[in-house]
């Protein structure tokens, strides 16, 4: 990367997230590619936003009262126990600015949540990235009695497979004296969340979204769950950085989002119909298809590459998601769960690029 003269000589190493490509001429792809919700925010989300923004000529409140009171309610909680970030993203810069230095560097699977890496390198953190073992699962023995703060996604991007919590309980066991972050981006289409461990350990810190399953990607909100000493540390870097990191539509519109619990509901069973009607279709034509319990799967074909069948679907009008690296992945394509329509015209569109 090049920079101006005048940038600061401590990122000369930074290596930003890549979002390009993300964002083609959206109305006329099927977009499957970025894990959102296919699905708009509840009517109520919708409401609240527009009533908030009358009020845009103030300050949003720096400390979510109305909205994190409510969360902590739907999650059984204090609210004490909760942060709010701008997206879960802004959450873990804030976790790799309170709890990563030179002592305590980082340690994330090989292939999980890209983020991770760009943070790291941000942060000048030195980071462990322990490989995936052959069926692409987390190896927990290699965080067991780590000196490092541990990043777990689960289920894990982009393979969606599930760590149970008596297995969760075993790492944060072994790692007293480091925080062990458990990222739930994904929670909400079948798993099980660690949320209900917080009290019981204090180097827990579970990250979750209104992304996802709450259809608010564009809202940019995420929290972070934990003992109220780890919050604490949390909201000083906050407020050191962006006190009034969630703006007031957003704030609204997650309360209305968390009043529609039937609407939520109703959407998470629809994907998981669509995601386990895709993969039987897509085990169908032989695919190998990973056990996501996420709103995604992850899918090879021996007889097409990743990178072809990507190529593909892109001339079709359906975007997925193709990653090239690390090599053992760049056969496999990351489909986001849309509308179940959708799913159907994605496989019927498979179903000839293959000839089948
Ligand atoms: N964690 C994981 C595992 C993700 O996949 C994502 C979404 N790309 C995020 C965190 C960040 O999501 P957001 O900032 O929208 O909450």
């Amino acid at each position: 990367m090049s920079f101006s003269k005048f940038f600061s000589n401590r990122h000369l190493n930074i290596a930003p997230y890549d979002t390009a490509g993300e964002h083609l001429e959206l109305e006329r792809f099927i977009k499957l590619n970025t894990n959102e919700s296919p699905f708009a925010p509840s009517p109520k989300a919708i409401k609240y936003a527009a009533r908030a923004a009358e009020n845009l000529n103030l300050y949003s409140d720096p400390d979510c009262t109305e909205l994190i009171a409510k969360l902590a309610e739907t999650l059984g909680v204090k609210p004490e126990n909760i942060l709010c970030g701008n997206g879960s993203d802004e959450i873990l810069n804030f976790i790799f600015a309170a709890f990563c230095d030179d002592e305590r560097g980082a340690a994330f699977p090989d292939i999980t949540y890209s983020f991770y890496k760009v943070l790291a390198n941000f942060h000048n953190i030195n980071y462990a990235t322990p490989e995936l073992d052959k069926d692409f699962k987390i190896n927990l023995d290699d965080y067991i009695n780590n000196s490092r703060t541990s990043f777990i996604v689960n289920p894990n991007a982009p393979t969606g497979l599930f760590i149970k919590l008596d297995e969760i309980e075993r790492l944060l066991k072994s790692n007293l004296n480091n925080i062990v972050v458990i990222d739930e981006a994904y929670i909400d289409f079948g798993a099980e969340s660690a949320v209900k461990l917080i009290n019981k350990y204090e180097n827990l810190i579970v990250v979750q979204t209104f992304s996802k399953s709450r259809s608010l990607a564009g809202g940019r909100l995420g929290f972070a769950v934990a003992n109220s000493n780890l919050i604490n540390d949390l909201r000083a870097v906050k407020n050191s950085l962006a006190p009034y990191n969630i703006n007031s539509m957003t704030q609204a519109a997650a309360i209305g989002a968390l009043e529609d619990e039937k609407y939520f509901e109703d959407n998470i069973n629809s994907i998981i119909q669509a995601r386990e009607f895709t993969a039987e279709s897509l085990r169908a034509l032989n695919f190998k298809v990973l056990n996501s319990l996420g709103n995604f799967l992850f899918a090879e074909h021996e007889r097409i590459s990743g990178v072809k069948l990507f190529e593909e679907l892109n001339q079709r009008k359906i975007l997925v998601r193709h990653f090239s690296k690390p090599e053992r992945i760049n056969n496999f394509i990351r489909i986001t769960i849309g509308k179940l329509d959708d799913m159907k015209a994605l496989i019927e569109n498979i179903r000839e690029i293959l000839n089948a």
